[in-house]
């Protein structure tokens, strides 16, 4: 069988768990989870790390450092995981759900500034596979109206954007917040984990606060207050040190895992080349000012039909790829409360988006497999 993902352990993951174990902590924010906090910093030039037990929490996070309260309005893509709308939902904002571009999955950028009424608070470009949406654009937006920008960037890691000017910065250190994940399905992984980061360091003390069950108990340990309680809202957010203790194995092998899976998708992509040139089908389009973090390979297929024959064709040979997102103005959740709205660009990818298996063990020969199955049910195009 070819599984659609696979974890994987690389490196020191089995020792540095008995390691915490056996240095007598493996509560939070022990030695592990702070190594691995300072290697984001220095790799990424992130003003301040701090993990957090998964995306979706580093997402309620940003919500509570917005200060979202009900009626506030926030700017999310359809075509995107719930996480990105829920953490906002849970604190009483409207969601307001934007298209994606006509030929890439991200919030397309020039179709947020007609939806920016007196209540909005936030946007949140989600980077879908790892791409960067058009920053520069919604940063120009967030500043002329005052908007807080929190980046989805759970796909992110080790992918960046290009400014018109020349300057490159890491994905997550452009908007005020963002929210990076170490799912099991993700580039670098810890089982579940995720990290919040904060780019502006008046939010670095309440963000410490809130993600330690609404107590300065971080200061307290610094020794700067001699008692710690309740100051503001919290929850608990913060990872074991098993789990940091085994991202921070990952860490040390950021490189090779993100060379090994540049490969693997430059693969797909010049086998898959010629089906592009004769339209038979899509390939992912990254714009100019995005790079690739190889976070995952899909195709777009010609319409739903044709994405589902695909799918049992492929899995009748025990190969398992797998669509992604429902259009989120679909869902049961938000239509039992919202009129429908008409999003095209995300039904379009909702309807023909299909992800190939990806994982960093995923074998040359597997991979040919699949790809010569693919090429073989595209023969008649
Ligand atoms: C994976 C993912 C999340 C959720 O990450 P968790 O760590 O599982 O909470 C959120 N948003 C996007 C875009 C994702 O891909």
């Amino acid at each position: 069988m070819i599984p659609f993902n696979k974890p994987f352990i690389i490196g020191k993951e089995l020792k540095y768990i008995e390691e915490a174990v056996l240095s007598g902590k493996i509560s939070g924010d022990g030695m592990f989870t702070k190594k691995c906090q300072q290697f984001f910093e220095e790799k990424y030039h992130f003003p301040k790390v701090l993990l957090t037990t998964s995306c979706t929490d580093a997402l309620e996070m940003a919500a509570i450092l917005c200060n979202i309260k009900e009626g506030d309005e926030v700017i999310v893509p359809s075509y995107t995981f719930v996480s990105s709308a829920n953490a906002f939902a849970l604190r009483g904002a409207k969601i307001i759900f934007v298209d994606s571009c006509t030929n890439n999955p991200n919030i397309d950028a020039e179709k947020i500034e007609e939806h920016i009424t007196e209540k909005t608070k936030v946007i949140v470009p989600v980077h879908y596979a790892g791409v960067a949406c058009d920053m520069e654009k919604i940063m120009a937006l967030a500043k002329k109206y005052n908007l807080f920008v929190v980046e989805d960037a759970a796909q992110a890691i080790d992918s960046y954007y290009t400014f018109s000017d020349g300057t490159k910065k890491a994905l997550g250190a452009i908007g005020h917040f963002a929210a990076f994940s170490f799912h099991e399905t993700k580039n670098i992984i810890a089982g579940e984990g995720g990290m919040l980061v904060i780019n502006d360091s008046k939010f670095f003390e309440r963000a410490e606060v809130i993600r330690e069950k609404g107590t300065n108990r971080s200061a307290f340990f610094r020794g700067e207050v001699n008692k710690y309680g309740w100051v503001d809202l919290g929850s608990s957010f913060l990872p074991s040190e098993i789990i940091s203790a085994f991202l921070y194995a990952q860490l040390e092998n950021l490189d090779i895992i993100q060379a090994k899976r540049i490969e693997i998708w430059q693969r797909y992509s010049n086998a898959f080349k010629s089906l592009e040139e004769k339209k038979c089908i899509a390939l992912p389009n990254i714009p100019s000012f995005a790079d690739n973090n190889a976070h995952m390979f899909y195709i777009i297929c010609k319409n739903y039909e044709e994405r589902t024959n695909l799918i049992q064709y492929l899995k009748a040979k025990d190969i398992h790829p797998v669509f992604h997102y429902l259009s989120l103005n679909k869902s049961d959740y938000y239509l039992a409360t919202n009129p429908k709205i008409d999003i095209p660009n995300s039904d379009h990818f909702t309807d023909n988006l299909l992800r190939l298996p990806f994982y960093y063990e995923l074998s040359k020969d597997d991979q040919d497999k699949i790809i010569q199955l693919i090429l073989t049910f595209y023969l008649p195009c």
